[in-house]
């Protein structure tokens, strides 16, 4: 026989936490708080099991349940001395749902049930309060009615609402209970106007309707909805908790009240948390009383601290408390009624709280020797360290959300609105913050979103150029703000009916990808001691390198500030924009000849070099990788005809010329044409030049500082093993002259981007010739998923919303798709080479749940963008113990 029915509280008691699966969270909370001791209402929950067969079966009950309902409740009778629809004194329940997980969208709670016109003076006679017991019965009726009815919560209201007028009262405490009488009368009425149905007087027919009801929420549209988002599986069911009822509303004696074991928002070790006397749980709720603190020390002259109020049921909460961290080892959020001085606990779980306060708490806790070090490595979500480490909206502060984007960069920011890179430079030096908006972003932008506060584009998806700029220089950026139209003729930016212009205020909040008209005022990060603490004993674990993408002094600087142990991934052609150096990159495209080409590149020579070397001397000796030049071309054409004219200035050549070439150079589809190595072939002299950079640098440095540096020249776009052939005979060949010319030596390593399926699928012949791979999964999730890097963002987030895909992909490495071609390019490789050096630079680098693959899968390293360094630090050492924790003792 199953058993479907397990009691809790009285003399049996059937369940412990770690039946979560079967009891749900509050069943088994409820069961583990009774076995320590702790004074829990006897009760009984029916499993998860019972929801499943329930749907199994046609919507059907197992034919036995009703008999282990029954043996259930009898025991509740038994602990309580009282019986179910007993009309002298009658035993009342509260009926609530429970689910592994907590699910807001199903039915949640109906109080006082058992009670009709018969039990209702008997629950005046035991309890010698008669208005108590009517406001009690009507209580049972509007809940009931509502959640198990469908009746709407207003009509109720109203009818309280009239009544209260009629009488005279403003307070529902004021109503007699003779009042309470006629109002319980109207309210069977209303029921029975609108359901067609009587209210049902049978305490037997009311629990098992309210049953039903919390076995039907199960599947309504509001928890499947919430399921699918919170990928929470429809087979786990959930659970019924059927409990005797304690009362806070019987007296000044009394109260029911929510806390947290410790500051939810800064992790203070203190009791935190709110109160109400005389009250029942929904009243904490509700929010028409002004409830009251629990600890004297944080009370306000004017509060009434439960301290003071109740003092010997707050002492006895104060040792619960003190208790249930002890035991769950966890901060705890804990309901609790008050009955005639005693406490009774209703629930406990583990508390949500914020990034400050998961910080502090996992340190503290560690430090009281509560949990291990491993364990408060992962009581800390990686994701969360973004709330610590840039600027947030003043919670307090109003806002109006005009639009939403893409969440593409965190951290909040406000300014006035300017419409191009010059005008955010103009506007920034005169001391302005600014927010650069566009309709998307190139490089050309580059030295305006650096001078502004945040960005702001309505096309581009997560890995589109904004958002990689942007998350690499910390800079907040909302992307693919589609419903936003901006017109950059007239200056304005339209979102619905408002319209702002250049100049007016914008504020974006890049956590959510929400933007806000008008100036929201921001507060910026601190830092405390427990983040480094954190960081060190995850530096202990984790056995993933993490590096970082960075090209200017001030990247790498924040993120050797961060912990970062390299540079994963240096863009080089984010170098050639400077306004000092765009012209000559500009004539090496533009000129048709060798030797002019050359001599536009020999002007771009010592820039490179002085890059690089500052580069080199930031990271110490630490690692770095260069990539040669990888965008298509396009991106550095003249587009404007003053533009044009300069180069053609420049070059001594007309512009008609010029523009013949630039239509020549135009491609339809840049991403996949002229660029990665397929320039380095083209172009070989660009190429040369590079790698005549990198070791001209590598050299000065060595020598300078006295620490080894090992350049790592990187070619990306390889698909073919003779790409990667031909181009490092190239870049060899260079090396070579140089320390001829120099008279010395270094070691350097040449290596490639893995980030077309061909390569990675090729990878064991592409190992032949590679000193190191790194995996460039933003360009390999474009190619394998055939998805636009910048244009996905007009579709992908109905895929993700709908169900299609479960994250977006190129912010999630898609595991089994592009994930396993990451696995087959590091098997592949490594059994070329066994030691093979591998890591990924694409920006999954960053992203937690990525991260874990990588671990699995074996990489050397991650690298990322300098303010995720402290996420991917943490995600590493989680992906380590996650792993330990699935490898069997
Ligand atoms: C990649 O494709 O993953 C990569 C890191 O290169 P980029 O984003 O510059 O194309
Ligand atoms: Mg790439």
């Amino acid at each position: 026989m199953t058993k479907w029915v397990y009691s809790f509280g009285g003399s049996h008691n059937e369940g412990r936490a770690e039946m979560r699966n079967l009891l749900g969270g509050k069943g088994a909370n409820l069961a583990e708080m009774a076995a320590i001791g702790l004074p829990v209402p006897p009760g009984f929950t029916i499993t998860t099991e019972v929801c499943s067969a329930f749907y199994d079966n046609d919507r059907n009950y197992p034919a036995d349940l009703k008999a282990q309902v029954d043996e259930a409740l009898a025991r509740v009778e038994a602990a309580m001395g009282l019986k179910f629809g007993d009309p002298s004194a009658p035993l009342l329940v509260s009926v609530r749902s429970g689910a592994r997980v907590s699910m807001p969208g199903m039915m949640d709670t109906v109080l006082n049930l058992g009670l009709n016109e018969k039990t209702v003076e008997g629950l005046v006679k035991s309890s010698g309060d008669e208005r108590f017991a009517w406001d009690s019965y009507r209580r049972f009726i509007q809940m009931y009615a509502s959640v198990v009815m469908d009746v709407a919560h207003h009509r109720f209201e109203d009818i309280l609402e009239d009544a209260k007028r009629a009488l005279g009262v403003f307070d529902d405490t004021e109503i007699t209970a003779d009042a309470w009488r006629g109002i319980v009368k109207s309210y069977l009425n209303v029921v029975q106007k609108e359901t067609g149905r009587p209210f049902p007087h049978e305490p037997q027919d009311q629990l098992w309707g309210a049953i039903g009801a919390v076995f039907g929420s199960w599947m309504n549209p509001r928890a499947n909805t919430y399921r699918k988002l919170h990928d929470i599986p429809a087979s786990w069911g959930t659970a019924v908790n059927v409990q005797s009822m304690v009362f806070g509303n019987m007296g000044n004696d009394c109260a029911t009240g929510v806390c947290f074991t410790r500051d939810p928002s800064t992790g203070e070790n203190i009791f935190y948390g709110e109160y109400l006397v005389n009250a029942q749980g929904e009243d904490v709720v509700a929010g028409i009383r002004t409830p009251q603190p629990m600890s004297a020390l944080k009370a306000t002259p004017e509060q009434s601290p439960m301290e003071t109020v109740l003092p010997e049921a707050y002492q006895e909460l104060c040792r619960v408390r003190e208790l249930l961290e002890k035991h769950y080892r966890d901060m705890q959020d804990i309901e609790f009624t008050v009955q005639s001085n005693r406490l009774y606990m209703l629930q406990t779980r583990s508390g949500k709280r914020t990034a400050a306060a998961a910080l502090k708490i996992a340190i503290d806790m560690a430090a009281e020797g509560l949990i291990t070090k491993e364990e408060a490595i992962q009581r800390v979500p990686p994701a969360s360290l973004d709330q610590l480490l840039h600027p947030t909206l003043d919670p307090k502060a109003e806002r109006r959300q005009i639009a939403r984007g893409l969440p593409a960069s965190p951290g909040a920011a406000t300014g006035i609105i300017a419409f191009s890179a010059e005008d955010v430079e103009d506007l920034a030096a005169k001391g302005e913050d600014v927010i650069l908006v566009r309709i998307e972003t190139s490089p050309e932008d580059v030295h305006g979103m650096h001078a502004a506060r945040g960005v702001l584009t309505t096309r581009g998806g997560m890995t589109s150029h904004a958002a990689v700029v942007a998350r690499g220089m910390g800079r907040v950026c909302v992307a693919g703000a589609g419903s936003i139209h901006v017109d950059y003729k007239a200056q304005t930016l339209t979102a619905g009916r408002e319209t702002l212009k250049a100049g007016d205020w914008v504020t974006l909040d890049g956590g959510t990808g929400a933007v806000y008209s008008g100036k929201v005022p921001t507060i910026p990060p601190t830092l405390s001691g427990d983040f480094s603490t954190l960081m060190g004993w995850a530096d202990s674990v984790r056995r993933l390198k993490v590096r970082t993408n960075a090209e200017t002094p001030e990247d790498a600087e924040t993120a050797r500030r961060f912990g970062a142990e390299g540079i994963g991934l240096c863009r080089t052609e984010h170098m050639f924009f400077g306004p000092d150096r765009i012209g000559h990159v500009r004539q090496m495209i533009m000129s048709t000849e060798q030797d002019e080409r050359a001599r536009a590149i020999d002007a771009l020579l010592p820039f490179q070099r002085d890059d690089f070397t500052q580069l080199f001397r930031i990271m110490a000796g630490l690692p770095v990788t260069v990539r040669l030049l990888d965008p298509p071309l396009h991106e550095f054409l003249p587009h404007g005809e003053h533009e044009l004219e300069e180069v053609a200035k420049a070059m001594g050549k007309n512009v008609e010329t010029l523009r013949a070439r630039r239509s020549a150079l135009s491609e339809a589809n840049p991403m996949l044409g002229h660029r990665g190595c397929r320039l380095g072939i083209s172009y070989p002299e660009i190429y040369n030049m590079q790698a005549r950079a990198i070791i001209e640098a590598a050299i000065a440095v060595s020598k300078e500082t006295g620490n080894a540096i090992v350049p790592e020249i990187m070619i990306p776009l390889v698909g073919v093993k003779t790409e990667l052939e031909r181009t490092r005979a190239a870049a060899e060949a260079t090396v070579q002259a140089v320390f001829k010319e120099k008279g010395v030596t270094l070691e350097y390593l040449i290596g490639t981007m893995i980030e077309l399926p061909r390569a990675a699928i090729t990878a064991g012949q592409i190992a032949e010739v590679a000193d190191f791979f790194s995996f460039g999964t933003n360009d390999l999730t474009q190619t394998t998923l055939g998805l636009s890097r910048d244009d996905a963002g007009s579709f992908l987030p109905h895929y993700v919303d709908t169900g299609l895909l479960p994250k977006d992909p190129f912010v999630s490495i898609d595991k089994e798709g592009v994930g396993g071609l990451v696995r087959l390019g590091a098997e592949g490789g490594r059994k070329t080479k066994p030691g093979l050096k591998l890591g990924v630079c694409g920006e999954h680098g960053g992203d937690p749940d990525s991260i874990s693959f990588f671990e699995s899968v074996g990489l050397d390293y991650v690298s990322c963008s300098p303010f995720r360094v402290p996420v991917a630090r943490l995600a590493a050492a989680q992906a380590v113990l996650k792993q330990r924790q699935k490898q069997p003792v």
